[in-house]
């Protein structure tokens, strides 16, 4: 782990997602899976198709099949209808040009034929077939291997499959895939204070929501969660639930305790249990969160803050999770907005403001504050469907100036 801390100040955001990326392990085990389990499971190796699709040139139509050379000349040609191709029951006979055959959608194209009139635009009389309306010649043909070739790569290691893939693989014919090991998460809260929901509060007690939250969230990433609960502002208890959850998982992830309070240990015994890589961060929220290593596992710390934890969660801790789970990181997509509200910033931290972005009838993109920003308001992050991400030298912005926005993903809603 590079020794980062030793800066004096902050880090700078993109720095420590970099540093931290650079710093998660990559998975080493893979296993094979049925399709019908591999939803939001990632990819260990590359897939090539064993077959074309589709597999036999088919009719997109019900209607008659023929040559088009039969026509080339005289579209009122008469072409006499010498058999039929249903799905799944292709015509076996031969076919020559100047006769027709009835078809189906989906059932294979006799090599004879190249072009299918829809049936709407027929007459049968005495067994030949007439067209109404000639179509186009090659009209109405899906041709072998026109969606995927035999042998071209259909997925590339890394991804994550969705529910499409899932019937893309089907299509294939492929009924397995290897699949990086699922990886474990465990979650635990610090602090005196906190108090599970059903609980009674005691005098200067809260109830606490990350741990509620995060487990969500972790759901959404497709981990196990070992959920260790909230541990007591004590040195012993946190170094006891971080060597109990460093024995059990791959990535372990704290709330609570990073700052510089006199009851804040999280750095403190991370520092003895493993390394610590960088804990300062210029961002806001969020300027205190712990990365780092236990002996086993790699470590989170995110602030107690509850729009600070679920941020720096969406922002660092999610993609070195995405990380050792296999898949490639990828940048946030971002797009220029109008901000209807003033924004107030100071200069030296990158901010992560909670926003609503709406478009109007031209497609322009509007976007206003939701309002207070502090760092333990969760309902402006829930409220918001974006961030308007401010660079660390940025001032304060003027309604009417243009702003840079970053839509969420489904990942909080
Ligand atoms: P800390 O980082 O421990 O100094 O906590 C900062 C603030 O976040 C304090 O007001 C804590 O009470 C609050 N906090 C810490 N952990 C949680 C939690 N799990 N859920 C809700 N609030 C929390
Ligand atoms: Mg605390």
């Amino acid at each position: 782990m590079s020794d980062c801390c030793s800066a004096p100040g902050l880090m700078a955001f993109e720095l420590a997602l970099q540093q931290l990326l650079a710093n998660v392990p990559t998975p080493q085990v893979s296993q094979l899976i049925a399709i019908e389990n591999c939803l939001d499971r990632v990819l260990a190796n590359n897939i090539i198709s064993p077959v074309d699709v589709p597999p036999h040139n088919n009719s997109a139509m019900d209607g008659y099949a023929f040559n088009y050379q039969t026509i080339v000349s005289n579209a009122d040609t008469p072409m006499p209808v010498v058999g039929r191709s249903f799905a799944g029951e292709p015509f076996t006979g031969t076919t020559a040009i100047g006769q027709s055959i009835r078809i189906m959608t989906g059932a294979k194209l006799p090599d004879c034929c190249d072009t299918v009139v829809m049936q709407e635009n027929t007459v049968i009389k005495d067994g030949q077939l007439l067209l109404s309306k000639a179509p186009q010649e090659k009209a109405n043909v899906r041709y072998r291997g026109e969606d995927i070739n035999k042998g071209e790569q259909v997925f590339q290691q890394g991804h994550k499959f969705t529910a499409v893939d899932i019937g893309l693989l089907a299509s294939l014919g492929i009924s397995e895939v290897e699949v990086y090991a699922p990886l474990t998460v465990a979650l635990l809260s610090t602090g005196d204070e906190l108090r599970t929901p059903g609980e009674a509060l005691n005098d200067g007690d809260i109830y606490e929501s990350n741990r509620f939250a995060l487990h969500a969230l972790l759901q959404r990433l497709n981990v196990n969660i070992v959920d260790l609960g909230i541990i007591a502002d004590d040195k012993q208890a946190i170094r006891d639930a971080f060597h109990a959850a460093d024995q059990q998982a791959d990535v372990v992830i704290s709330s609570g305790g990073v700052s510089v309070g006199e009851a804040d240990y999280t750095k403190e015994i991370l520092e003895e249990l493993g390394e610590i890589g960088f804990w300062k961060i210029a961002m806001k929220p969020g300027k205190p969160f712990a990365f780092g290593k236990l002996a086993n596992s790699v470590f989170f710390g995110l602030p107690g803050n509850p729009v600070s934890a679920l941020v720096t969660f969406y922002q660092l801790a999610t993609p070195g999770i995405e990380k050792m789970q296999g898949m490639p990181f990828k940048a946030k997509p971002k797009f220029r907005a109008i901000t209807t509200s003033k924004l107030r910033k100071s200069a030296g931290r990158m901010d992560f403001q909670r926003a609503v972005v709406t478009f109007d009838e031209q497609g322009h993109a509007q976007v206003s504050s939701t309002g207070t920003q502090g760092s333990g308001v969760l309902s402006s992050l829930g409220s918001a469907n974006c961030f308007i991400v401010m660079s660390s030298e940025q001032g304060s912005v003027e309604a009417g100036e243009t702003v840079m926005v970053e839509p969420f993903t489904s990942v909080f809603l």
